[in-house]
């Protein structure tokens, strides 16, 4: 998937041509005394036809694809490894241009193929029960490494003749600390001359940086938002993901009710059932008076074991209980199915394994 003549050392001072979205390209091959017209050509060529390698851009003269090699990239991450899991989730760790190591996955669902991108290398939010975040935030992602990461499935994806059909920021990162960078890759993505992801495809999920949901709402772009709740209390919660402490449960709902209403949309909320903690059905009763009046969808998720944390999986009657409590109290609220549980697709896994080795 990668070209290998390319020099990855380069990366960081070549044009990475994914970081452009078509005005930004368009300026950019001005700037190199091109025609603005160039510019849409290769978007093109990047997007639809997703070609790996300037001398594949046929419509250009010879004279400006030796001009592109010198002074810009395509593809900047090399595949260090690759699992498939037997339900069909592909799990890719790539490794970046300056040895930082990310990853992507591919689920399959019956409505489509859908692909979860890491936003940052590495989490600072600190959340206990999460692999991401155990050796703290290296960077943030360029935008045009997280349009990498879904370019590099789709055209996985293009050799089935499928396409990808949604995209979900749940990767390692949190995404509303990298606001600009994940907008543009938002833009990128968007773009009808390009990949024509529509927002309503998108979901972004958050720890619950309250200033960054408001900003986004104030946009009224029409992502989906989905929130980790984890908890009914803000001593449970704090205890289980630091941000809290700075915004409690009270605010962040407020903040997804203010979501609501500039943007029309639901808001999806993310629960990990953790043994023993926030999954018997008090936790159910409570959730459900927090969420009265918000227009939302709560997805339950089993948590994934992670060797560093010794957390505890709820087990399935409970779980079943605790998302009948929530129906039967008007909640909507289904148990995340689980995909490639066999190849370590909790995010950050794949990449704390590959430390531990
Ligand atoms: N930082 C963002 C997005 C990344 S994580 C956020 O916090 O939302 C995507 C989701 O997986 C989050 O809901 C996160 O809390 C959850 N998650 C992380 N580790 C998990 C684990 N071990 N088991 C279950 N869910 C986990």
């Amino acid at each position: 998937m990668i070209n290998e003549q390319q020099n990855l050392s380069d990366a960081g001072q070549k044009m990475h041509l994914l970081n452009l979205e078509l005005e930004d390209l368009e300026k950019w091959v001005q700037s190199i005394g091109q025609p603005k017209f160039r510019g849409k050509q290769i978007y093109q060529w990047l997007y639809v036809e997703r070609v790996t390698e300037f001398d594949a851009m046929t419509n250009l003269p010879q004279k400006l694809r030796d001009q592109l090699k010198e002074t810009a990239v395509i593809y900047t991450m090399r595949e260090v490894t690759r699992q498939v899991s037997t339900d069909g989730t592909i799990k890719w760790l790539w490794e970046l241009y300056d040895g930082s190591t990310i990853e992507t996955v591919l689920m399959r669902h019956d409505y489509g193929n859908s692909v979860c991108v890491s936003s940052q290398v590495g989490c600072r939010m600190g959340c206990t029960f999460c692999a991401s975040t155990l050796g703290g935030l290296v960077r943030n992602l360029t935008g045009g490494e997280v349009v990498e990461q879904l370019l590099n499935v789709q055209r996985f994806l293009d050799e089935e003749e499928e396409r990808v059909s949604s995209v979900v920021l749940m990767g390692s990162g949190e995404p509303m600390e990298n606001y600009d960078e994940v907008m543009k890759f938002v833009d990128i993505i968007n773009d009808q001359n390009g990949l024509k992801i529509g927002a309503r495809h998108i979901t972004i999920s958050t720890s619950g940086l309250v200033p960054a949901i408001r900003r986004l709402a104030d946009e009224k772009r029409q992502i989906t938002m989905a929130i980790s709740l984890h908890a009914t209390r803000d001593d449970i919660r704090s205890a289980l993901m630091p941000i809290n402490r700075r915004w409690g449960i009270d605010e962040l709902l407020e903040t997804c009710r203010y979501y609501i209403r500039q943007t029309g949309r639901r808001i999806s909320f993310e629960y990990a059932l953790v043994g023993g903690q926030n999954d018997d059905l008090a936790h159910a009763r409570e959730l459900a008076g927090l969420l009265t009046n918000i227009d939302c969808h709560v997805n339950l998720i089993p948590v994934n074991y992670v060797p560093e944390r010794n957390y505890t999986r709820t087990p399935k009657d409970q779980i079943r209980a605790f998302v009948n409590e929530l129906n039967r109290l008007g909640v909507n609220a289904t148990v995340r199915r689980e995909k490639g549980h066999d190849i370590a697709a909790a995010c950050g896994q794949l990449r704390a394994e590959q430390g531990r080795s």
